[in-house]
């Protein structure tokens, strides 16, 4: 028999209203899902909307009553399963995120196995995660990273008139290790009289700072700048990989964007393939999305999970980035509860 398909919208509120370049709220809507096989082992994911791409939660929903008319008999079929959600509606990768998550947990409980120890990872090898800081004033800038004094090193959010400021406001207050993200905000031109502002500041990673779609601009920007150059929003799948060969240092992969926990573990071989470093990063969602890209941490260079730890209340329990540390569950699955 199939299995069975449960959904549910879940609300999430941030501590602070969390604004990037492109606006932000204080309230979240995900999805979660939970797969049920003939023993009443469950598997759980959760879909995390992008906006971005088109996506709202009804969006995931709607697209989650697709996929649930083509379940596998077996949970263990995650190849021809993922593959089967994929020809009957592109898109839709954070619908498609939470299944595969799911499936991936109902095959550890299954085993008995956190999902990194059937792709044989040690879970000691996770980088720190760094901790982001939204678009805000200076004054309520300096209050954020004060209250994120456990995090050894902090992303902030630029994009905005006031990204000096910003980073003045920051420097007043710690001398940790700090990466930028300017989520497409940036033009070429703009980027490149930042660069000198981003090396005074002693900012050690520069993510996505132009539109998608301008590779030639990236691969401008990447010659002139002395810190790596990581593709974020024009990174979403395996696909996009060959277009940013030379281009970028490296990528961030979501599951949001890339629609797969398998799709994440080929988009890390191809990017070693190609010498890039690998970013994981994630979206407002609970500790259940975030423990599901958590698992395979110990495969890349840069982590950036704290969506669940941006929360004022987390309703799953999971991986925990407590001072930065990464630390994934010891249970079977995705190891993941509900609070
Ligand atoms: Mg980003």
């Amino acid at each position: 028999m199939p299995l069975r398909l449960h959904t549910e919208f879940q609300t999430l509120t941030t501590r602070h209203p969390f604004i990037i370049a492109r606006g932000g709220q204080s309230e979240y809507r995900t999805v979660l899902v939970r797969l049920t096989d003939d023993d009443g082992v469950e598997g759980w994911g959760e879909a995390a909307a992008t906006k971005f791409y088109g996506e709202t939660p009804d969006s995931v929903m709607a697209a989650l009553s697709v996929y649930g008319q083509a379940l596998p008999g077996n949970a263990f079929d995650l190849e021809e399963a993922e593959a089967t959600w994929l020809q009957m509606l592109g898109g839709n990768a954070a619908a498609r995120a939470a299944l595969s998550a799911a499936l991936h947990d109902l095959v550890g409980k299954r085993l008995g196995v956190p999902v990194y120890r059937l792709w044989g990872l040690d879970p000691r090898r996770a980088p720190q995660s760094t901790f982001t800081i939204g678009i805000d004033t200076a004054e309520r800038i300096r209050m954020k990273v004060r209250e994120a004094a456990e995090y050894p090193i902090l992303k902030v959010k630029l994009g905005s008139e006031r990204d000096v400021e910003i980073l003045q406001a920051i420097r007043s207050e710690t001398d940790r290790e700090l990466r930028v993200d300017a989520n497409c905000g940036w033009t070429v031109k703009h980027t490149i009289r930042m660069l000198p502002v981003l090396e005074e500041f002693g900012v050690t990673v520069l993510e996505q700072p132009l539109v998608p779609g301008d590779l030639e601009g990236l691969g401008e920007i990447r010659r002139r700048a002395t810190i790596p150059v990581i593709a974020d929003e024009s990174c979403r799948t395996l696909a996009d990989i060959p277009g940013l060969v030379g281009r970028v240092d490296g990528i961030n992969i979501k599951l949001a964007k890339c629609g797969s926990l398998r799709e994440a573990i080929r988009m890390i071989a191809a990017a070693r393939a190609h010498s890039m470093s690998v970013m994981v990063g994630c979206m407002i969602e609970s500790s259940l999305g975030i423990t599901a890209a958590a698992h395979f941490t110990p495969l890349v260079d840069i982590v950036d999970l704290d969506g669940a730890a941006l929360l004022a209340a987390d309703p799953f329990a999971g991986a925990s980035i407590v001072g930065g540390q990464v630390t994934l569950p010891s249970g079977p699955g995705l190891g993941v509860t509900r609070r």
